[in-house]
């Protein structure tokens, strides 16, 4: 199965300059040196994303606002995040902030273009800052601009008439949510999976079926893979025949690892392989086996790799390596 990777180094250039973070370049930087030892090729060839592009999901008063705050020298930058309403203190922006969220967002719209004209199946987009608790007008999480949202929009203006975004985060993709809410889209679903209790849950406490287009899974704490991939054949996979996609983003996050900082859910990164690959069959009977990734988290740089490398093996349709 064919499938391409996207990336852009000023997705390097976020630069938080807050100690021992867990959201750092280093990320990226492994899975640079993942993708040179598999001698997979990646498609730096990326357009950032314009203000129109990001009107569609966020208010141009926050957009704005990001770009103002990354036109600051570092020190008022600083200054700048700690006090601005619009952006969560710990997901701070930086000077070169503004251009590294475009490019992730472009990064996926390329992936969508690509994947929807038939140029390629399958497609993953390495990228930072992450996007999926950005809402129509707040960075929050360490996320800035909603890269996920802004593939699924550009693959809805691309002619697809409904897609699906996957998010199986360890934390719950809150700011997809309001944006596919905030733009009243029925085209739209996500279909979140997160740990239970997760602080970027403000559901109120419901769970399940929040609307035909919204539909949230919370994973109990301490799970291993059984658990996890009951919840999915049991709510995920369902979901996903009744909406019938044209095309399924995932929102990938790698954080549900036992080795993650973030996370008490015990998965190993061969799980990713699994969890993937029943994803991968979802897409091979409702939409042609189009699916389009992006990375979300995944703190652990070892275990992120790993896990992607996995992902990545799903992705291709190739048998695991043990
Ligand atoms: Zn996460």
């Amino acid at each position: 199965m064919d499938l391409n990777i996207y990336s852009h180094p000023a997705c390097l250039g976020h630069e938080l300059h807050i100690r021992r973070f867990e959201e750092r370049k280093g990320r990226l930087l492994a899975l640079t040196r993942l993708f040179n030892d598999l001698g997979l090729s990646v498609d730096e060839d990326i357009v950032p994303v314009t203000k129109a592009q990001l009107s569609q999901i966020h208010t141009p008063r926050y957009i704005d606002t990001v770009e103002a705050m990354s036109r600051l020298g570092p020190v008022r930058n600083r200054v700048a995040s700690f006090t601005n309403p619009f952006v969560q203190w710990y997901t701070r922006v930086s000077p070169g902030s503004y251009d590294a969220a475009r490019y992730a967002a472009g990064s996926v719209c390329k992936a969508v273009e690509d994947t929807m004209s038939g140029r390629c199946t399958r497609a993953f987009a390495a990228i930072r800052p992450p996007g999926h608790h950005a809402g129509p007008e707040r960075g929050e999480g360490f996320c800035i601009f909603n890269n996920i949202a802004m593939g699924a929009v550009h693959a809805l203006n691309q002619g697809a008439r409904r897609v699906a975004i996957v998010d199986f985060d360890r934390h719950h993709g809150n700011g997809t949510q309001d944006i596919i809410t905030n733009r009243d889209d029925s085209r739209m679903m996500l279909v979140s999976s997160y740990q239970a209790g997760c602080k970027y849950d403000k559901n109120h406490g419901l769970s399940g079926v929040l609307a035909p287009n919204i539909v949230t899974v919370p994973i109990a704490e301490g799970s291993t893979f059984g658990a996890v991939a009951a919840q999915y054949r049991q709510f995920v996979i369902p979901a996903l025949r009744d909406f019938k996609p044209e095309l399924i983003l995932i929102s990938a996050g790698f954080d549900m690892h036992e080795a993650d900082p973030l996370s008490d859910i015990k998965l190993k990164s061969a799980d990713y392989y699994h969890l993937t690959h029943m994803l991968v069959e979802a897409a091979e009977e409702l939409c042609g086996g189009r699916i389009v990734s992006a990375l979300e988290g995944g703190y652990d740089e070892a275990a992120l790799a790993e896990s992607v490398d996995y992902h990545l093996q799903a992705l291709r349709g190739v048998a695991p390596k043990l």
